[in-house]
């Protein structure tokens, strides 16, 4: 026996958020919130260049593979703005190419590649450019605006040379390897004290916002007095000035991620036809922006998100495959039911523009358990997917409470019924292709047993939202899709 409990708390995890909604009778469907039964989950994880480097791409791939990884996203851009290949236009972060040989690595084990680049910090090409265009912090008044002369970028002076050279880099991955998407992330401001550089004072004058007032404003809130609370309050009661502040930020960050999807659509343009699936575009995101209008400890969370980050879920998604949101709950000192939240929030506004969720769940300072319990929040809260941070922090403990067995699936369907979830007279029908297909695996005949798995994902698929509540159908079949990708 196992000693992580992965198949209780799904089911515990599910009847209490059944309790949540009033008046929802059990196994009735649900909101049609999240993807269709018959979507694949997406099972990714992140990991560093010099992971991949120190372990070698086709160990690391091998060992994706065995865990049943459906996504590596391969950190080729970060904060340093070295690259993980021999790039022609950024300086290289080693003296061998990762992506290359990982990307293959990879897709010679059916996994596919997210090449994951960091927007807002480049420490290199900020040395290179003596800072020229390094954010500035809007200090305590009454002292001036200046520049912190750090890696971090001014989305706005990012126009004059950034943007060009970040997209170039894009270009040239795009170019040169078959990856199968561009992973953005800090695709945000960092802070809501940045940016007041002279061209986004010049920018505020230009759109009609009243400068001082905006660093007015953020100094009540974060010197003196140091309330923290006055530029929230302001942007929630519609004040002109830190409303139009916030909106000129927010669409900044939108420019970015438009002209990233216009530069991958331009690549997907030039695919020969039926060749490999068109690249990905996706971005990782704080999970703050998520949450407004759930239960948070922060009321207006929504415009506390909006204010510091610019990063908009609804906005954004419009140019995105996926949207990450890195929910990690034990950084944030919640349970692991807030990871479901954060889902949540974010299926419902990114869920309209077409674009799945994967929730980023915290494999560093957790338990095993707390691995299995965040996958389960994220399911049963409209997941099209989950991305573990981070491949080198991922236990085997961790690894192997995640995979689910035949047994685990059985002993959930059981669960499942015993809750409501699936009514009675179905479970006979579930639980025969689960026996056979147990019986099939013990007997060393895997593809037998494969197929039994499928028609059990069949039934679920027929049967989800009627007699099988949609989020338990997704669950389980999301299990079921898993142990059978790792019988091939
Ligand atoms: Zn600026």
């Amino acid at each position: 026996m196992r000693s992580t409990a992965r198949v209780s708390i799904v089911f515990f995890v599910l009847a209490a958020a059944a309790l949540c909604v009033p008046g929802r009778p059990a196994a009735s469907g649900g909101p049609a919130h999240g993807p269709a039964v018959s979507a694949a989950e997406s099972r990714a994880v992140w990991i560093w260049g010099g992971t991949v480097r120190s372990e070698g791409p086709e160990a690391v791939a091998e060992a994706m593979k065995a865990a049943g990884v459906t996504d590596a996203i391969l950190l080729v851009k970060g904060t340093a703005g070295t690259v993980g290949y021999p790039s022609a236009i950024a300086p290289h972060a080693a003296t061998v190419d990762t992506l290359g040989p990982f990307t293959d690595a990879c897709h010679a084990r059916g996994i596919r590649v997210h090449a994951w680049l960091n927007y807002h910090q480049d420490d290199a090409f900020g040395a290179r450019t003596k800072n020229a265009y390094s954010i500035w912090h809007v200090r305590t008044m009454p002292a001036p605006p200046s520049s912190v002369n750090d890696g971090r970028i001014c989305p706005l002076r990012a126009q004059e040379e950034y943007n060009a050279y970040f997209l170039a880099i894009v270009d040239e991955i795009l170019e040169r390897y078959p990856v199968d998407g561009i992973h953005l992330d800090y695709i945000r401001y960092p802070h809501a004290v940045y940016c007041f550089c002279p061209a986004h004072q010049a920018k505020a004058a230009a759109e009609g916002i009243d400068f001082t007032r905006v660093r007015t404003l953020l100094n009540q809130t974060y010197y003196a007095p140091a309330d923290q609370t006055t530029y929230f309050d302001a942007i929630a009661s519609g004040d002109p000035d830190a409303v139009k502040w916030a909106a000129m930020r927010s669409s900044e960050i939108e420019g970015v991620v438009r002209t990233v999807r216009e530069a991958v659509d331009r690549h997907n343009g030039r695919r020969p036809a039926g060749r490999r699936p068109v690249v990905q575009l996706s971005a990782a995101f704080m999970p703050e922006g998520a949450l407004s209008n759930l239960v948070t400890d922060r009321a207006r969370s929504d415009q506390y998100a909006l204010a510091h980050y610019a990063q908009d879920y609804g906005r954004l998604s419009k140019w995105l495959s996926f949207v990450a949101p890195m929910a990690y709950h034990k950084d944030y000192g919640k349970p692991a039911s807030w990871v479901g939240q954060v889902v949540a929030g974010a299926a419902a506004k990114a869920g309209p523009n077409g674009s799945g969720v994967w929730a980023g769940i915290q494999t560093y300072n957790v338990t095993p358990q707390d691995v299995v319990d965040a996958l389960s929040a994220a399911r049963l809260n409209g997941s099209s997917g989950f991305a573990l941070f981070r491949y080198g922090t991922t236990t085997p403990q961790a690894w192997e409470a995640l995979k689910p067995t035949i047994a685990d699936i059985r002993e959930a369907t059981a669960a499942a019924a015993e809750a409501g979830w699936i009514d009675a007279n179905l479970l006979n029908s579930f639980e025969q292709k689960l026996a056979a297909a147990e019986a099939s695996l013990e007997a060393g005949r895997d593809g037998a047993a494969a197929n039994q798995l499928g028609a059990f994902v069949n039934e679920l698929k027929a049967q989800g939202g009627k007699g099988v509540d949609a989020r338990a159908a997704r669950a389980l079949a999301a299990d079921a899709l898993w142990v059978s990708d790792l019988l091939r």
